[in-house]
């Protein structure tokens, strides 16, 4: 979550918003409740390859992929030996020195058709770690009261692992396939560098190449034991970075001048503080929040329904936005000024100011058109914006009408006793953007019922999965995935 395309961690975190409860560790590591009775799954009993997923992850766990510099050919190498065990062939796929990807392919049909292939992507690099603040070796995958430790335990190694069950599952089950299944392992999401899967796409497209990808981004939403809902990520917003720049006469402190850069960058951060964005509300945020007003408190929901309103739609936008700023930052562009420079000696006044902000817009916005309210509003001849030069694109998002979704949609729901599944608008950026842009129709789903505390470890400390929730992801996504690739 560093750098130009993610949010601030803890805004990730927070993707539902529930206010935080204490929650027993036994209600935590349970099941949810409203899982069913476990039918027979298509793909037959799981329980031995769901024993050997939660070794797959704590090997993954304990090769270090610290992302700088990644390391990732050690977690690919490990992964290329499970596969053969199992008697897939898979390939390596160098992107840089020490970081390659992976890919394997379950076929079809001898011709393969790329366009209805489905691509399970994960991450294989994780965020540092401050060891201080850990209450266990935090790459010695340690299983203590019903969770799993350490860094990558949810972003991304349990991903990572369940892909590889349900790829796995496939092969043992010796499904029929009505379309390609490709596994991918991606190096560098986490700096969005040189190795990241935009570098990949460009150089091993024809390897990859898929109309469907399964990814990380959403969530199950696990609240007081029960699953509250499922978000489905189907689109995201994107990330602008833009200097502000004041200009002015440098020259002794001692003798104050009117186009002093400091004071004119103050006053144009300040204005831009207080700008708020009009409301755009996209199909996807107004599915969501159709979706969601079903488990709020009537209050809330009431507005939530009213957001589209001609008479009461303006008064419902402030009180959701007002109530919660994952909310605000769905409905809008938002803007935050992150950084600010200036001035060398405190007693010389500086020729130029500079500051950062951090801009992200609804998909279908431009830059331009914010930039020329903020220039409106800034009014100052000394200050210019400057759009910062690796500005994410837009995407188109998922659409909501394939077999893809509506597969994710059935299997979740019945999977988790009838919660509402959401499509889901993040305000951070994932992989899934450049997939998108190569019309892939991607989703993301962390498959695991976490709750909001749990969530929160990840990029933090103590970084920790459910193992009950481990093993009801990995159930889930295969039954996802059997549903929408297995010839029946
Ligand atoms: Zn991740």
């Amino acid at each position: 979550m560093n750098g130009l395309r993610r949010m601030p961690r803890l805004l990730l975190h927070a993707i539902a918003w529930l206010p935080l409860t204490t929650i027993s560790v036994a209600a935590q590591i349970a099941p949810p409740t409203n899982s069913l009775p476990a039918s027979q799954s298509p793909l037959g009993d799981l329980t031995s390859l769901t024993a050997d997923a939660k070794m797959w992850l704590q090997g993954l766990i304990k090769i270090n992929t610290t992302n700088p510099p990644g390391n990732e050919q050690l977690a690919a190498k490990y992964i290329l030996a499970v596969l053969q065990r199992e008697g897939i062939a898979a390939e390596e796929l160098p992107v840089t020195p020490g970081r390659t990807s992976v890919v394997a392919r379950l076929r079809s049909s001898a011709v393969a058709d790329p366009s209805r292939a489905l691509i399970l992507v994960a991450h294989m690099d994780v965020v540092g770690v401050d060891r201080a603040k850990w209450t266990v070796d935090p790459f010695a995958a340690i299983i203590k009261d019903g969770y799993l430790y350490g860094r990558g335990a949810i972003d991304n190694k349990a991903m990572l692992a369940s892909n590889l069950a349900t790829f796995i599952a496939l092969k043992r089950a010796n499904a029929r396939l009505n379309r390609d299944v490709i596994f991918l392992a991606t190096d560098d999401e986490e700096q969005f560098g040189d190795a990241s899967i935009k570098i990949l796409i460009a150089k091993y497209w024809d390897k990859i190449a898929a109309g469907f990808a399964l990814n990380e981004g959403g969530n199950v939403v696990l609240k007081n034991g029960k699953v509250q809902y499922i978000a489905v990520q189907a689109s995201e917003k994107v990330a602008v970075n833009v200097s502000v720049v004041a200009r002015g006469t440098s020259g002794h402190a001692s003798m104050p001048t009117k186009d002093n850069s400091v004071v004119h960058l103050s006053s144009a951060v300040a204005k831009i503080g207080g700008y708020v964005a009009p409301v755009h509300i996209t199909a996807i945020v107004r599915r969501y929040f159709e979706g969601i007003a079903a488990v709020e408190d009537d209050e809330i929901a009431k507005w939530m329904r009213s957001l589209d309103t001609a008479d009461r739609g303006e008064h419902a936008q402030r009180v959701i936005s007002d109530a919660n700023p994952q909310w605000n930052a769905m409905l809008r562009d938002t803007i935050s000024p992150t950084m600010l420079t200036a001035g060398i000696r405190p007693n010389v006044i500086p020729a130029e100011a500079r500051a950062t902000l951090n801009i992200r817009l609804l998909p279908g916005d431009t830059i331009d058109a914010l930039l020329g309210e903020l220039n409106k509003l800034i009014n100052d001849p000394l200050v210019r914006l400057e759009v910062q030069p690796d500005a994410g694109l837009a995407a188109p998002p998922s659409s909501l009408e394939n077999d893809f979704y509506a597969a994710i949609t059935k299997v979740a729901a019945q999977e988790y006793g009838g919660a509402p599944v959401l499509p889901y608008q993040s305000p951070w950026a994932t992989d899934s953007a450049q997939l998108r842009l190569h019309n892939v129709q991607s989703y993301g789903l962390w498959p695991f019922p976490l709750t909001q505390e749990d969530l929160k470890r990840m990029h933090g400390d103590d970084e920790r999965i459910p193992l009950a929730s481990f093993a009801k992801g990995i159930d889930v996504e295969s039954r996802i995935v059997a549903e929408f690739v297995m010839t029946k």
